[in-house]
């Protein structure tokens, strides 16, 4: 360390400065504890540009007769005005809550999520709540928020409300002006990037701040921005940027398999992350990528890195040693992909991604992130952490990573996708107020971004993982694939005919299991697929006796497979796609739409019940990549040496894919590359999927060893209106190779790229890291990626085909899901497995370990606060005042103060702090080392200049030095406190939880077979 006198002085200055501070917040603390009476101000808006003849509509009044007939197709314009108040305060907090504009708002209170609406809002449906609505005689309400311009649906009388489910207690008024004009207005206009649109650059020396929103539909992000509810959403992307409009993830289109092509730029069948859950035929026991430890595991998985790779090597090494030059190469491929992610590629150029919590992360959690989390996560309730994640990574951004100045942040906002697995109509209902916060949180992102002056040199970029299915016109019903078809008793007659019922085969899921008497731990089958669009199934080798799980099945096997030797052997494909259920709305259908199985190292085939079968094979280009072939086929049957044969079928009606729908059938008969197969496929019902789902059930060389303990035998998709599961939701879902699941949102902007446009060329996530180092300015190589740097999204100065703006109507961007669906769940299968493990419950042991765990993270500021004003929504002047004095700090000109009130994490103090080595002191330490370091370079920079030589105080090769030691003690830290976690959480509780449920249901067990008549 280098420790000049100046810098003494400073440090010391620094301290007393700090220490000045500390004492300052508390006495503001102790001040700030006083409490007002409610004095609900008048209501006030805008007059300005409302006419005198604008029409009033009270906001204690259901509907208001416009005086004002219309005609059907006639075109209407509505603009709306004014500001009322839709309850009386009772609290100062609710003044605020209790007003709303002609919009309406997303932020309703919680209590009022299954009120109904003349409008379906809040738990049940896409509309704002106390927005004003429209209605033509008796037909149905619309939506007008504060403008509107549409073809009247029908003909008769004009009636405005207001979208209360009680008004009698409204005060206000709205004002509307209604014309006719000569045809219908747009909502905004876009700049559609032409197909041949040259290629631009982008500008030198730029950050990139990634926004991604887990599970976002850009349908849904497009309607709520013509409604104006996401102001910052629509600032950034929808008219400061350029929105892809047709990018799609692979298949299955799920959290974890999409973060590994997102960070990579390629394929599963590459990077090797194939799934949510990772289930290993040799150990099977399965470990999944959305537990706590999932992330660490899931970028091990890639490569590992510090201490991990260290580890890694030397039992490479002992392997080696011991077995043999072979095995140590077997045993390193069997742990690691070797696929470099996108903080690979910057480690190289000596920076790094930073980024909080995450799906892939090479520190988990990231130090100090907890301490975000804990800021915002009511006391004790660990089992809702996942409602506070948004927040606490805004926060984490806003207060750790931005100050980083690191080329890439990333900010994950994931309560999108969990609140529409969850909640009623998902991304139609409950979720459109997450996605209105999330919009607030970026807000926070980009103001602290223009504050620190350094917006304009930073690309954003908003992006979802995948879509969601479900909710817009129909609940989904859920099909318990797993208990109906696999587990349920075989309906056996007295003569021994199996006429009915399931496989009555043992089943294994992650952490859960149910078992058939005679069955021992290795005949049974496990299935990964728990609340998704998909499912992916193992099963022993051979046939269900065989207790060999040595690797996956030949087709013959599969397609006639025995499960008991008295029985007649299964073609399992046909079986599992034949099943039969009943939807919520009492239709019984197919719940299952394709099966997929591996045929051989270059092809698949698709069995569906309704569309017959076909096969897809590739071969590798010349020139590099991948070329595919489509094939209609029938009498799919078990050939020589575990092969299987079929015939060609010359004239198809209908293929699987239902690409006859779209595709002259010509194409079939000859192989196209993959750009090709994503355009053709583009508009269809399963976009990409030709590419995504071969993809997904194929393994490249460099994963062959991994393929035999991973991979599935059969993987299984559900039909539109189903998804797989153990338990009803009213949410919705994905994993499908669907439309609504498969289809990301994509928008990009910043120097130089296009504003308001429009690119309809169809993209992949594989395409995310090219393009985001290339904003980085980091050089790349198309062979790293099988994704390709989008280039169309920067303008250039070339003579461009002059686009003219396109027009977008609400009728562009109206979703059509305004009216109410009922839900009715039906009934789940009568013999679950009990379980112990309950994660959303405070008395979960995990739950309550995690409980104990983040006591040391409380906020000290913010217990005062609570101990002021304790309850809900209550304001928090303490922790508000220290925020806004650090922010102040943290913004200041003068680099030494900003830098030091980083280095200090004032805010963040919490109980743990009271002892010298907590994490947070060390964090502290650390940033302090980093400062002086800093101000010493300065120095010697000064005295260098002044002097005309590079260095006087040997600054630079001390700072190297320091920085080493800095480095390693983190990553030794990190890796230790990961080591405990993972020992307590995973070893110790879960075994604990898995131990008790074998026992509880040891008794439980039904045999496999029932006698019927
Ligand atoms: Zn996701």
């Amino acid at each position: 360390m280098l420790l000049t006198h100046a810098a003494e002085r400073a440090l010391l200055h620094k301290t007393t400065a700090a220490l000045g501070v500390v004492v300052c917040l508390w006495l503001c603390a102790l001040s700030s504890g006083c409490h007002h009476d409610v004095a609900v101000p008048e209501l006030t808006c805008d007059m300005r540009g409302v006419s005198g003849d604008a029409l009033v509509v009270p906001a204690n009044a259901q509907w208001v007769d416009s005086g004002m007939d219309v005609q059907s197709g006639e075109s209407v314009t509505l603009v709306a005005h004014g500001r009322i108040r839709h309850l009386i305060p009772q609290t100062e907090q609710e003044i605020e809550k209790s007003e709303a504009g002609p919009a309406g708002t997303f932020f309703y209170d919680d209590s009022q999520g299954h009120q109904e609406f003349p409008l379906p809002a809040a738990g049940s449906g896409p509309a704002p709540c106390y927005c004003l609505i429209g209605r033509i005689g008796e037909g149905r309400p619309f939506f007008v928020g504060d403008g509107m311009s549409i073809a009247a649906e029908s003909t008769g009388r004009l009636y405005l409300g207001v979208n209360d489910f009680d008004v009698s207690d409204n005060t206000g008024e709205f004002y509307v002006e209604v014309s006719k004009p000569d045809t219908v207005q747009p909502v905004s206009f876009r700049q559609d990037v032409r197909r041949d649109a040259p290629e631009g650059l982008p500008a030198a020396g730029c950050s990139v701040v990634v926004f991604y929103v887990d599970g976002l539909r850009p349908d849904v992000l497009e309607e709520m921005s013509a409604m104006h509810h996401v102001p910052h959403l629509t600032e950034h992307f929808i008219d400061g940027g350029t929105h892809m409009r047709n990018t799609f993830t692979a298949f299955p289109s799920d959290t974890i398999t999409s973060n590994g092509t997102m960070w990579t730029g390629c394929f599963s069948d590459r990077h090797g992350i194939k799934g949510q859950i990772r289930f290993s035929r040799q150990r099977l026991e399965s470990e999944s990528g959305l537990d706590p430890m999932g992330p660490s595991r899931t970028s091990r998985l890639l490569r590992p890195h510090g201490t991990d790779k260290l580890i890694h090597n030397a039992q490479a090494a002992t392997v080696g040693y011991f077995e043999g030059n072979e095995a140590e190469i077997r045993w390193k491929s069997s742990k690691r992909t070797g696929i470099p992610a996108v903080y690979d590629y910057l480690r190289v150029e000596g920076n790094d991604w930073a980024t909080g919590v995450l799906p892939i992360m090479t520190d988990a959690p990231p130090s100090m992130w907890t301490r975000s989390l804990a800021r915002h996560l009511p006391y004790f309730q660990a089992h809702q952490a996942w409602q506070y994640i948004d927040d606490a990574n805004a926060h984490f951004a806003v207060r750790h990573l931005l100050n980083r100045e690191q080329p890439l942040t990333v900010i994950w906002l994931p309560e999108t996708d969990s609140v529409s697995h969850k909640y009623c109509r998902g991304q139609f209902g409950t979720t459109r107020k997450t996605i209105a916060m999330a919009d607030v949180l970026v807000g926070d992102v980009t103001e602290e971004l223009r504050a620190q002056g350094r917006l304009q040199n930073t690309y954003l970029v908003l992006v979802s993982d995948h879509g969601h299915l479900g909710g817009r016109k129909t609940h989904l019903t859920r099909y318990d694939l797993v208990h109906e078809l696999f587990f349920r008793e075989r309906e056996v007659t007295a003569d021994g005919r199996w006429v009915g019922g399931g496989l009555g085969l043992s089943v294994r899921q992650h952490r859960l299991e149910n078992w058939h008497t005679g069955d021992t731990k290795d005949k049974m089958v496990y299935v990964d697929g728990n609340s998704d669009g998909a499912a992916r199934i193992f099963l022993p080798r051979g046939n269900y006796q065989s207790g060999d799980w040595n690797g996956p099945n030949r087709p013959a096997d599969l397609l006639a497979y025995q499960i008991a030797p008295h029985l007649p052997a299964v073609d399992l494909p046909q079986y599992i796609v034949s099943s039969r259920a009943v939807n919520h709305a009492g239709e019984e259908q197919n719940p299952v739409d394709l099966a997929l199985m591996k045929l051989d190292d270059r092809s698949i085939l698709i069995t569906t019940a309704d569309r017959g079968q076909a096969i897809i094979d590739r071969r590798q280009r010349k020139k590099g990549g991948w070329e595919y072939r489509y094939t209609v086929v029938d009498n799919v049957r078990p050939g020589a040496n575990g092969a299987a044969e079929f015939d060609v079928v010359e004239n198809p009606k209908t293929d699987p894919l239902k690409l006859l729908q779209e595709v002259w059938p010509q194409y079939f008969t000859y192989y196209h590359d993959e750009e090709k197969w994503l355009q053709l496929t583009a508009p269809t019902e399963y976009p990409d999927g030709v590419v995504t789902l071969t993809r997904h059930m194929l393994w490249q060389d460099h994963l062959k060893v991994r393929e035999q303990e991973y991979a599935p035998d059969l993987v299984v998709t559900a039909r539109h209106g189903w998804f797989f599961g153990t338990q009803n939701t009213p949410g919705t879902t994905h994993g499908y190779p669907l439309a609504d699941a498969v289809r990301a949102t994509w928008y990009l902007s910043g120097p130089n790229i296009r504003r308001g446009a429009r690119i309809h060329e169809p993209a992949r996530l594989a395409d995310l890291t090219p393009t985001i180092l290339t904003m980085a300015s980091v050089n790349t190589r198309p062979e790293w990626f099988e994704g390709t740097v989008r280039r169309t999204v920067f303008a250039t100065a070339a003579a461009e085909p002059s686009a003219d703006d396109t027009p977008v109507h609400w009728r562009d961007v109206d979703l059509q899901a305004w009216d109410k669906l009922d839900y009715a769940p039906v009934p789940e299968f009568d013999r679950q497995p009990i379980t112990v493990n309950r994660p959303g419950s405070p008395w979960d042991v995990n739950n309550i370990a995690y409980n104990a765990l983040t006591v040391g993270d409380w906020s000290v500021f913010r217990l005062v606060d609570d101990a002021l004003a304790p309850g809900k929504d209550k304001k928090k002047p303490v922790t508000e005042t220290v925020d806004s004095i650090e922010r102040r700090g943290r913004r200041s000109r003068h680099k030494w103060v900003a830098e030091g009130t980083h280095a200090l994490n004032v805010s963040e103090v919490s109980l743990s702090d009271y002892s010298l080595t907590s994490s947070g002191n060390m964090y502290r330490a650390n940033g302090v080392v980093d400062w002086l370091q800093n101000r010493g370079t300065r120095l010697d920079e000064k005295i260098s200049d002044k002097v005309g030589r590079n260095t006087v105080l040997g600054a630079p090769k001390v700072n190297r030095a320091v920085d080493g030691v800095q480095d390693g003690y983190w990553d030794v830290y990190k890796y230790v406190q990961r080591l405990m976690v993972e020992v307590l959480d995973e070893t110790v509780l879960n075994g604990l939880e898995n131990n008790v449920d074998r026992a509880i249901n040891a008794s439980r067990k039904t045999p496999p077979e029932i006698l019927v008549q």
